[in-house]
């Protein structure tokens, strides 16, 4: 592997224990921190953003005002800085609205699964990680997996599927079910004990996905921007990097006495700094891998990257992505239902996991973050075509595959 893919000399840390301590770091600086709202829409002025309105409660799916509908607040400032992960609602209005994307090729995304289990003692190495890619996938879909030892015998074990793939019937969350029964993993796991799930999207467009990040007040940062490293599945260092980039542009902004503009050095930063820097080199890897298959693409694309590694140039340009997930998607017609169920030790329903994740998205209390609409479909038309992420088993058309034992812990 090229070294800009190590990890090694490098820490395991939870994100959810950084955060709540970079929370006391920011609220001792008086920072005002407003956890457990969301913001529900853009405040403009002309054509300048001038804030948001967070604490909007009580909305129904559709978006409408439901019976414990509660306004919420205005919050206004020089500057707003987009943070919201993937696909934000906020991002994807300044996206639109500005139209940012324009000049840039579409943003790619994947959906990540991911768990920690507890595991025997004996076999906890803490400091190891294991990354794969393909199995069980084959040629269904790009992915892979990580596996990461923590401290305190525990150990994060996750699988991202690509969501270009074309096959309609294919259910990520049977395939992370199918790649936790692989032996050396199965192993890993045997006598251990689950205790948290997640999942989350990431974008994997890379460096030539990124829109243009900055409007009159404001800014797209992190997953907003797409600024995710693919080939390392990592992106929070580049998250942090733009949150650093964007409070320097505009604290100077606000020193200089300017407000509501373009904050046009942290866009500079962002295409010319240690971001540019880390996601110029691996920006050909997905593109390789969706268009070629993952042993293609893992001669050239290894090649590309050695060689970028060595003297700072891609020998093979920069690949397009071409199209968007969306229209990657085949017609149910054209495949057969996979209907894979596992019930084993290792693998859990996903009613299981919808009674442990840690997240709860109560439809009727807030309207966060696009959770009412199809998000990665696009626009497309679903006529003849199964949403992805819906697919469930049809038990009257084919036998489950595998089956272990009955009951589960
Ligand atoms: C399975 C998986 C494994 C990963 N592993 C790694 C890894 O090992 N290392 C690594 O560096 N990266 C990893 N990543 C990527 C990493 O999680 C992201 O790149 C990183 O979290 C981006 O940070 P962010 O602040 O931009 O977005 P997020 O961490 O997604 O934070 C955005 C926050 O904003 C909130 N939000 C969204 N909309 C609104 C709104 N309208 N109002 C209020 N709040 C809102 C969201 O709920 C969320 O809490 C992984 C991703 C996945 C899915």
């Amino acid at each position: 592997m090229p070294p800009l893919m190590s990890n090694h000399g490098k820490y395991i840390v939870s994100m959810g224990n950084v955060c709540r301590w970079l929370a006391e770091q920011a609220e001792a600086l008086e920072v005002e921190i407003f956890p457990g709202m969301a913001c529900s829409q853009l405040v403009y002025e002309g054509s300048r953003v001038v804030g948001v309105v967070a604490g909007e409660m009580g909305l129904n799916a559709n978006g409408t005002p439901g019976p414990g509908y509660e306004p919420g607040m205005e919050l206004r400032g020089k500057y707003v800085l987009i943070c919201e992960g993937v696909r934000g609602s906020l991002a994807k209005e300044l996206i639109a609205q500005y139209d940012l994307s324009a000049g840039h090729e579409p943003q790619k995304f994947g959906l990540g699964m991911k768990e920690i289990w507890e595991i025997d003692p004996a076999k906890a190495k803490p400091g190891t990680v294991t990354h794969t890619m393909g199995w069980p996938l084959g040629k269904n879909a790009g992915g892979g997996s990580f596996i990461y030892h923590l401290e305190g015998n525990q150990v994060l074990v996750g699988f991202v599927v690509h969501l270009n793939y074309a096959n309609p019937y294919l259910y990520p969350y049977m395939e992370f079910q199918r790649f936790k029964h692989h032996p050396l993993v199965a192993d890993l796991l045997e006598g251990g004990k689950r205790v948290a799930y997640g999942a989350r999207a990431i974008s994997e467009g890379g460096w030539q996905s990124i829109p243009k990040l900055t409007v009159p007040g404001a800014a797209l940062l992190g997953c907003s921007a797409g600024l995710v490293n693919v080939p390392r599945i990592k992106g929070n260092h580049n998250a942090m990097l733009s949150g650093i980039a964007a409070a320097e542009a505009a604290a100077a902004a606000i020193a200089a006495g300017r407000a509501g503009d373009e904050l046009t050095d942290y866009e500079a930063e962002v295409r010319k700094g240690p971001i540019a820097r880390d996601l110029k080199p691996v920006r050909n890897v997905k593109p390789l891998w969706s268009k070629l298959g993952l042993w293609a693409s893992l001669a050239l694309g290894g090649f590309d990257m050695w060689v970028a590694n060595l003297t700072g140039w891609n020998p093979l340009g920069t690949w397009k992505h071409g199209k968007t997930d969306a229209e990657a998607t085949g017609k149910a017609a054209d495949f057969r239902s996979k209907n894979v169920e596992l019930i084993s030790a290792a693998s859990f329903t996903s009613s299981w996991r919808a009674s442990i994740i840690s997240t709860s998205r109560g439809r009727s209390r807030s309207s966060c973050s696009g959770a009412r609409e199809w998000g990665f479909m696009g626009d497309r038309k679903l006529q003849g075509f199964w949403p992805k992420h819906m697919k469930l088993c049809n038990p009257k058309r084919t036998k489950p595959q595998i089956q272990h034992a009955k009951s589960r812990p």
